[in-house]
């Protein structure tokens, strides 16, 4: 075994946690490792899931519009083929552009990148088994940055094989079209993969526990006027439906539910089933038990506000610790725990972490929901404005179904939340998330001038609506 090599932070998990937590270490002038079992950086994120899902979206999208929609711009098109082989190269192609782009950053700033799975061995020591199977190796650290992140969770008795039964880990990766697919599950992954295969021509139908789609932290008017948008797209749903099992047979699975009102039931066939019921915090291999660190009962790290476990110097970023999962949620905790150890102090606002969904058109969030809002007992003012009363996206023809809509503090004219379903609402969510961070009022942002005809008119407008009276609605 060679020496142990002491560093001053050695981070477990190359993604966006650990990775931005590696770089913003080493920019501190710490000395700093993170190591990856993957075999690439960018974690979950840029390998298996927002790079490749967006890639997937973008192009499923570029072909489902010209398949229905170039027709009545004025567009006449021959023959169009779908080259799925192609589509998933392109797909490839961004992935190991944007992985390999961190090794350079890693290189850039000085970060030792060790490829291999990390054990926590002692308080100050971790075990690294090379991934090419060379001997293992011995980091010392005074400071730890857990990032491992998370896994899909599995269905009971549906065994993934990534082929026919899937993850989003399958389902950004199929060889072919499926005719039929199920997916149990309506949230972020569940709408966003069923609309890459819905518009590549499968008939998807989402099969969802709860009463509306979309996954915790919906806005509820949000969730019905996506869901009727998707519907329109061809995509089905079952809501208040549980599924019971499934009989995988050699040429169809059937997928038993039962409706979770009624307890009737029924069997809906499939060629391939996505399951997308959430994901868990990964912990496999990290040796936890030898320093006595604990988890809650979802399997999630216990931190302090500092990221700390009960070992101090032992802290916790991302999916596999409390929060919302979300790529730049552990990014800004990477920057905040790295903070913390330097100087000592660090801030994340978990007030105004932006959501997105980037079906199309694209849902975007921030702060609290109507529901919430009405919960806390507080008076609140409601403003919306439709993209239908919207120049640019009339002019675009761009899908003109959704709306911006700003939830206020009666009593003060305080930004509570901003919900968007819209074409690029995961941009304009932005000024939203930039509003809130600043405390403005919806009066701010009334009297901020957007440039016309943009989108972005209709944020202004619906702050408009929110203290005093939209002009184009
Ligand atoms: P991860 O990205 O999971 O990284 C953890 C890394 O640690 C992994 O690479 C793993 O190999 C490594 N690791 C684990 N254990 C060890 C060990 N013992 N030793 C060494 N290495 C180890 N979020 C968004 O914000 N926007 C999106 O559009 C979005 N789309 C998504 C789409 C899909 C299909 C999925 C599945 C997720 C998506 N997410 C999205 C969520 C996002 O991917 C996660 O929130 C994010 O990756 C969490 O970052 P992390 O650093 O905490 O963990
Ligand atoms: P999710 O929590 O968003 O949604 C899971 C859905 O499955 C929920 O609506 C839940 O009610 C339902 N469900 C749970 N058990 C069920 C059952 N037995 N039968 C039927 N329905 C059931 O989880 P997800 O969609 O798997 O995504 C996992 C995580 O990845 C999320 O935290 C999400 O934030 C993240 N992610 C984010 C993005 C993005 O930001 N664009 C994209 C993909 C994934």
């Amino acid at each position: 075994e060679s020496e142990a090599e002491e560093h001053d932070v050695v981070v477990i998990g190359g993604g966006p946690g650990g990775y931005v937590a590696a770089i913003k270490a080493a920019q501190e002038g710490l000395k700093t490792a993170c190591v990856e079992k993957r075999g690439a950086l960018g974690g979950t994120c840029l390998n298996v899931g927002c790079i490749p899902s967006k890639s997937l979206l973008n192009n499923s999208h570029i072909y489902h519009q010209i398949l229905h929609d170039v027709k009545n711009r004025g567009i006449d098109v021959g023959d169009v083929k779908l080259n799925l082989t192609q589509m998933m190269k392109a797909k490839e192609q961004s992935v190991s552009g944007l992985t390999k782009g961190i090794e350079f950053l890693f290189k850039r700033n000085g970060v030792d990148y060790v490829k291999g799975t990390g054990t926590i061995a002692g308080e100050h020591e971790i075990r690294v088994s090379p991934l090419d199977g060379g001997e293992p190796q011995t980091l010392r650290a005074k400071n730890i940055i857990i990032a491992t992140g998370s896994e899909a969770t599995p269905f009971t008795g549906l065994e993934i094989d990534e082929k026919r039964i899937i993850t989003s880990t399958g389902a950004i990766a199929l060889t072919e079209v499926p005719e039929k697919m199920v997916v149990i599950g309506g949230g972020i992954i569940g709408l966003e993969m069923g609309s890459v295969w819905s518009r590549l021509g499968s008939e998807v139908t989402v099969v969802e526990y709860l009463g509306a789609i979309g996954g915790p932290g919906m806005d509820a008017e949000m969730a019905k006027t996506m869901q009727r948008i998707l519907q329109k797209q061809g995509m089905k749903f079952k809501l208040n439906t549980k599924v019971m099992g499934g009989d995988v047979e050699s040429d169809n699975i059937k997928i038993n539910v039962e409706s979770a009102k009624d307890g009737k039931s029924e069997a809906i066939d499939a060629d391939v089933v996505l399951v997308a019921i959430g994901r868990r915090p990964y912990t496999a291999g990290l040796g936890l038990e030898n320093v006595g660190i604990e988890v809650d009962e979802r399997g999630r790290i216990v931190i302090d506000q500092e990221y700390r476990t009960k070992i101090p110097h032992i802290r916790v970023i991302g999916d596999v610790t409390f929060g919302a999962m979300l790529a730049h949620k552990a990014e800004e905790e990477g920057i905040a725990a790295v903070e913390y150890i330097k100087k000592g102090y660090g801030h994340v606002n978990y007030g105004a972490i932006p959501s997105v969904m980037y079906t199309h058109p694209e849902a975007a969030w921030v702060g609290q929901t109507e529901q919430e809002v009405k919960a806390t007992g507080k008076a609140y003012n409601i403003g919306s404005f439709p993209f239908s009363a919207n120049s640019r996206a009339k002019t675009n023809l761009d899908n003109t179904e959704g709306m911006v809509k700003f939830i206020t503090d009666k009593e003060t004219d305080r930004i509570l939340g901003i919900h968007i379903i819209g074409p690029n609402a995961g941009e304009m969510i932005a000024e939203g998330v930039l509003a809130m961070e600043y405390g403005a009022s919806s009066e701010d942002i009334g009297r901020t001038s957007h440039a016309h005809p943009t989108l972005s008119e209709a944020f202004k407008e619906a702050a408009m609506a929110a203290f005093s009276k939209p002009i184009h609605a």
